[in-house]
């Protein structure tokens, strides 16, 4: 099982600082919750690309002899299975739904301060589109998440849904790294996954 936590540390550092980063270190198995320490279980490498930083990071693995499960622990920088980094997902769908950038406009913009940058379209165009198939499973995480949260009650337009949507996790979270992170914790798979049959 893949589990993500909090960091604040960036994509740079973190690869930087290799083995020696401080890993989260479970006391009990999150799969069978037996209270015994799972095992460290080496490491596996994944690609990590944000804005000023594009390499390979360590992924931390244990190993739980009683449920003989693999829990690795993915830095809230990662979205599973996304080689690009949170922010920077979030920062063009921001750019598109809240301040109306077209794509040609939102890729130039992030050309032009991004160091490591290698979208086209086709990526804006699957973030966005992901992100707007997604907003009935963020809107049932920012429920579970922020109790007393007001959610939009009938999704007006799509468009203005999402802008709903992502001024609730603007204003509701420090950073899309702790919404990420608690989505994933709450509901078990990313904001960005593709919709779980439940949902679709
Ligand atoms: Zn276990």
């Amino acid at each position: 099982m893949q589990l993500i936590f909090y960091t604040t540390v960036s994509p740079e550092e973190y690869c930087r600082q290799g083995k020696d980063f401080p890993f989260p270190e479970p006391d009990y198995c999150p799969h069978c919750r037996i209270k015994v320490p799972p095992q460290k279980h080496g490491f596996f490498d994944r690609n990590a690309i944000t804005a000023d930083f594009s390499g390979h990071i360590l992924i931390r693995r244990y190993y739980c002899q009683y449920c003989h499960t693999t829990i690795s622990y993915l830095p809230s920088f990662c979205l599973p299975r996304f080689q690009y980094c949170v922010d920077l997902i979030f920062t063009g769908i921001r750019l598109m739904l809240e301040f109306n950038f077209s794509l040609r406009g939102c890729l130039k913009f992030l050309k032009g301060r991004c160091r490591q940058f290698y979208w086209d379209i086709s990526h804006l165009q699957f973030y966005l589109r992901r992100f707007l198939a997604s907003l009935k499973s963020i809107m049932l995480g920012l429920r579970q998440i922020l109790p007393r949260v007001q959610l939009p009650e009938e999704m007006p337009a799509k468009k203005e849904g999402a802008q709903k949507v992502l001024r609730l996790i603007t204003t509701g979270f420090a950073h899309i790294q702790s919404f990420s992170t608690r989505f994933y914790e709450a509901l078990g798979y990313a904001f960005m996954a593709p919709l779980p049959n439940i949902l679709a």
